[in-house]
């Protein structure tokens, strides 16, 4: 049981990489605090983790509001007493376009959504986090904007993704005495519905920019993530974790 009597708030816990965390930390023992703006499949996974024994509640919301950061974390002490790390995965790509003929509504809209939402969780977080003398905070950043992550049609996706590694590091700087461990994740393409799942074309393209010649299962990347929220990586702090299957040591 890697996070035992833990508290997690999980974004994006409606799909995907959220909800296979959100499934993987409560059977590794933590106590997860689900968040997404679906609540129908907020409910399900919250029924499918209380069905093998795991805690779970959820509060639908919109991540670009800052009051709904501060309502995860409101939740998580109210329910569970405290707070001890939260996946911060809840991210779109928004519509992909070269940025001559990108309009700023879908640049604010990416920007808004996958980075200052992640902004607005640390500074709800963290103030809760201290009070249980340290824990972690992952971003779901991406291998895009990063190492042969410079695809086409992706300047506000992979801004969106850049920055964030650059806050996870600034906030890692300024939190590590305190014992609070700040993560940047950034996975390679996943099956997921955001990654392309049941679009053949799609996926074929994305699975052969690896080496390994496949996308990762929402699975695989979850693992990564519970490494991060677990003691278990507690000399890590700042620097990001590549799950890629090689892609960026790729040279052709
Ligand atoms: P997904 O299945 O589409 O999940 C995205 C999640 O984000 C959903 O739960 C969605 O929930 C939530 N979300 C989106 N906008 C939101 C908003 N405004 N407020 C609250 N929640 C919101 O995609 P995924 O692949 O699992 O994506 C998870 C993260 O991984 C994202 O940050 C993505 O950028 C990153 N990532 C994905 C890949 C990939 O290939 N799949 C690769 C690298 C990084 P609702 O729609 O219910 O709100």
């Amino acid at each position: 049981m890697e996070l035992e009597g833990k508290t997690v708030v999980v974004t994006g816990a409606s799909s995907g990489i959220g909800a296979a965390g959100a499934e993987l930390f409560a059977k590794e023992g933590a106590n997860v605090v689900l968040g997404a703006r679906r609540s129908a499949e907020l409910g399900a996974l919250a029924a499918r983790i209380q069905a093998a024994n795991g805690r779970a509640v959820v509060l639908a919301g919109d991540v670009r509001d800052a009051g709904y950061a501060e309502a995860l974390v409101d939740l998580a002490v109210r329910e569970f007493g405290g707070l001890d790390g939260a996946f911060n995965n809840a991210g779109i790509v928004g519509e992909m376009l070269p940025v001559p003929d990108m309009a700023k509504a879908i640049w604010d809209d990416v920007i808004s959504v996958n980075l200052t939402s992640a902004f607005l969780a640390a500074k709800a977080q963290i103030p809760a986090i201290r009070k249980r003398g340290g824990g972690s905070i992952v971003f779901t950043s991406s291998f895009v904007g990063f190492s042969n992550g410079g695809l086409p049609g992706m300047g506000a996706y992979a801004a969106s993704k850049a920055g964030m590694n650059g806050l996870a590091q600034s906030l890692a700087s300024d939190h590590a005495s305190e014992g609070i461990r700040v993560t940047a994740l950034m996975p390679g393409g996943t099956i997921t519905p955001a990654g392309g799942e049941g679009n053949p074309d799609v996926m074929s393209f994305v699975a052969n920019l690896h080496p390994m010649k496949r996308m990762a299962s929402a699975q695989e990347i979850a693992q990564a993530a519970l490494f991060l929220l677990s003691d278990r990586s507690s000399f890590m702090t700042g620097s990001p974790m590549i799950v890629d299957g090689g892609m960026s040591v790729r040279l052709l």
